[in-house]
């Protein structure tokens, strides 16, 4: 299937489309560089195998200063998979070294046929959470590829087939990319999110949708707005990769309590472009998302006024009633 690649300065976002030319992967350094990273990366996973073998089910931590290859870091290739009927997978491809992971795959199928197009094989299933529409695939492509499953510890016994757990702050490679585990729960206990530092990227599950959060089914508005708290933290320029194609229904309800929100209104036009078109809304930037996510503007003075929320009401509280507002919308 053609793909259409669209390029960030070390990050590449593809998604099948077709009438478009397929896109290269074109790292800028020399080749030499790369077969040096190849086998440095070769090197340390061989180094790593033992590690992981003898602990069981690892720490990262430990991982991650074995295997860290400073400063050659290279492009990393990510492809959306849209599973059921509104979930997106996530294909990450190094080309460098050809290892391939996959974010949240809610079924195998459609993850193989991306595989098959690129002829990989699949290293590494990633889950933010343990929701059957975020690992309902983690079985049938572990068995499939021998891929090891990763998420977060306080999941362990939620998460299909896991085999190395994370938690908060934890830094892990992927072909030496550096992957940093960030907690972030109030959609469910044990949620995480992938931050890529050097991709600009933030694979976010069901925590930060584009213009709405996930529902709180395993915690507290307190904590989901301190989840929210550490997304927002980031570089504004960070590419947000979630769970759901949900942007253009939560746009009519982000348009309902803040209608005179001129970036909404623009972002929305442009959803509803996209969505025309069968195209992903998705990656959204953290930076249209502070401007037009109401999870995000929870002090904005027309979202208080239309749910009447009073000007005494802290963040926290602003969260609840906005959510729950969108819960009956
Ligand atoms: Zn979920």
């Amino acid at each position: 299937m053609m793909q259409m690649i669209c390029r960030t300065p070390s990050a590449m976002v593809s998604f099948p489309r077709s009438g478009m030319r397929r896109g290269s992967c074109v790292w800028p350094g020399a080749r030499q560089l790369c077969l040096r990273k190849n086998l440095l990366y070769g090197f340390m996973r061989f180094l790593s195998i033992p590690l992981k073998t003898l602990r069981g089910v690892s720490r990262s931590i430990g991982i991650s200063s074995f295997c860290r290859v400073p400063k050659m870091s290279s492009t990393l290739q990510i492809e959306v998979i849209p599973c059921l009927s509104d979930n997106y997978a996530y294909l990450l491809h190094d080309v460098d070294t050809g290892t391939v992971g996959v974010v949240d795959p809610s079924e195998a199928v459609p993850v193989m046929d991306a595989l098959s197009r690129k002829n990989g094989n699949l290293t590494y299933i990633l889950n933010t959470h343990h929701h059957y529409d975020h690992t309902g695939g983690n079985r049938e492509l572990k068995e499939m590829y021998g891929a090891k499953v990763i998420g977060s510890g306080i999941d362990k016994d939620r998460i299909p087939g896991i085999d190395i757990v994370l938690k908060d702050g934890d830094k892990w490679m992927f072909a030496g990319h550096e992957v940093i585990v960030i907690e972030t729960p109030g959609h469910t206990r044990g949620h995480i999110s992938f931050y890529f530092p050097g991709s600009r990227a933030i694979f976010t599950g069901d925590t930060l949708f584009s213009l709405s959060c996930g529902k709180l089914f395993e915690g507290t508005p307190e904590e989901m707005l301190a989840s929210l708290k550490k997304i927002t933290s980031l570089p504004d320029n960070t590419n947000i990769y979630c769970g759901h194609e949900y942007t253009l229904s939560n746009s009519k309800f982000a348009l309902s309590i803040e209608p005179r929100n001129e970036e909404l209104k623009s972002y929305a036009a442009q959803v509803a472009h996209l969505r025309k078109k069968g195209l992903p809304t998705i990656p959204t930037t953290l930076k249209r998302e502070k401007l037009c996510n109401p999870f995000l503007r929870t002090s904005s003075a027309e979202i208080r006024q239309s749910l009447n929320i009073p000007a005494t009401a802290d963040d926290a509280e602003a969260l609840g009633i906005i959510r729950r507002a969108k819960d009956s919308f």
